[in-house]
């Protein structure tokens, strides 16, 4: 019998699962669909040998100290600050927008209070700032809104602007000085061992048993358990009883380059110009010393993994719902990304989950599933990143419910 049944691995997951674990005593069994842990942050070596991001780059940053000290318990780190550029009129500029992004845009050489001026010259303050072009606009001006913003949220979110909620370019500052560093956290860092690596110290508990290459329908009537954490899609674990969700997703393109160094910076932006968003060069963020390079191109899409919940009122709403039902629902706890429907970061999410382990970790609770065979002792094989074929996946599945 397992105390918990926790759905994803990814950070979500990982921490309810590592904390009930290690600090609650509770047997957990963690399942994920994937063939990996760590969710969205999986990284792995490429077959040139260059560690990539699978699912594109995770820069880890956060100002949370509880969040950081929570994680530095299973990973050192590598000190890094990210740093982008955005390709604007042929030209590459530092976003955010800054004061050398104006010097370089228009041949200037202000200071930084006469870019401050300039700033207040081209904003066009509006009475309400309701929408993503509100805060732009009202902030730089209609000119520097088309430049670097209208064309990348249009690209990223397949909406205009004018369509998405405030909050998805608050998040982008504008800065009067020659600050480059695309992060202001207190604590940023990359783990020296890649995210995979973390995940498996996190994992790494006797009372953690795990079960990859698994949609947890698939067995959820065959593991007896008492609780259930669930990290994926909130609308898909009440079968779109209100209708779908809307989630925007990517198609990523790696490719590998035999020279030290592709191009100028981690990431570049391309607001304006080509299908993609921007291009990663992974090597700026692992610090991994290579003859060759590896980069990845982001192409937004609909179709796909469900990898952003798209800010819009009317989405907002529909969750409402979905969270009502989850909160009715006994003995099942939602967290993360997908299960709670929310823009979050990494540490955001670990923030989230850290605070509901410490809400549930007390209670003592009752068995809300039963196996339909023989009674379980927990016997998962211990996996690690990678899960195997599905006919392993059965055999671990076999496992768990014949012991
Ligand atoms: C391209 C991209 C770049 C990002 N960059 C950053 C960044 O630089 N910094 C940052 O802080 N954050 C970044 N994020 C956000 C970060 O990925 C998330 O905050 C974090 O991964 C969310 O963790 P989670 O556990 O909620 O979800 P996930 O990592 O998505 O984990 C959920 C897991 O549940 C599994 N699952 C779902 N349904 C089922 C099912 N039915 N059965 C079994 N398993 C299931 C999924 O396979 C998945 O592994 C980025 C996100 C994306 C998409």
């Amino acid at each position: 019998m397992f105390d918990y049944l926790v759905v994803g691995a990814g950070f979500a997951g990982s921490t309810l699962a590592e904390r009930l674990a290690s600090q609650a005593g509770k047997k957990v069994l963690i399942i994920d669909k994937r063939p990996h842990i760590a969710g969205n942050a999986y990284d792995r070596h490429d077959d040139a040998g260059i560690m990539i991001h699978q699912y594109g780059p995770h820069i880890f940053h956060t100002n949370s100290r509880q969040v950081f000290d929570y994680l530095s318990k299973f990973t050192k780190w590598r000190q890094y600050q990210h740093w982008v550029k955005a390709c604007v009129d042929g030209q590459l500029v530092p976003i955010p927008i800054n004061l050398d992004t104006i010097n370089t845009l228009y041949g200037l050489n202000l200071t930084s209070m006469e870019v401050e001026k300039f700033f207040a010259s081209v904003a066009e303050p509006r009475e309400q700032i309701l929408t993503s072009e509100d805060v732009v606009v009202s902030r730089v001006g209609r000119e520097l809104y088309e430049k670097f913003f209208r064309g990348y949220t249009n690209k990223q979110w397949g909406l205009d602007p004018s369509q998405l909620d405030a909050a998805v370019t608050a998040r982008v500052p504008t800065r009067t000085n020659r600050d480059q560093r695309y992060f202001t956290d207190a604590y940023q860092a990359m783990p020296a061992h890649g995210y995979t690596r973390m995940f498996e110290n996190m994992l790494n508990h006797p009372n953690i048993k795990i079960l990859l290459n698994c949609d947890y329908r698939e067995v959820v009537k065959h593991i007896p358990f008492k609780k259930m954490i669930y990290t994926g899609p909130v609308d898909e674990f009440f079968d779109y009883r209100y209708g779908k969700l809307p989630y925007r997703s990517l198609r990523f393109e790696f490719e590998t380059h035999h020279t030290k160094v592709y191009q100028p910076a981690p990431v570049i932006n391309y607001p304006n110009d080509y299908a993609y968003t921007r291009v990663t060069e992974f090597k700026y963020l692992t610090g991994q010393e290579h003859s060759s390079t590896s980069i990845v191109y982001e192409f937004p899409q609909d179709e796909g993994d469900p990898y952003y919940p798209v800010p819009r009122s009317e989405n907002a709403e529909l969750y409402k719902k979905y969270q009502a039902l989850a909160e009715a629902t006994p003995n099942v706890f939602f967290a993360g990304r997908l299960a709670t429907y929310k823009y979050y970061n990494m540490d955001q999410v670990i923030a989230q989950a850290l605070a509901l382990f410490n809400k549930i970790s007390t209670s003592d609770d009752p068995i809300i599933q039963t196996p339909t065979a023989t009674r379980s002792t927990e016997t998962a094989p211990r996996s690690n990143g990678n899960g195997g074929s599905p006919r392993s996946r059965r055999r671990q599945m076999e496992e768990i419910i014949k012991s």
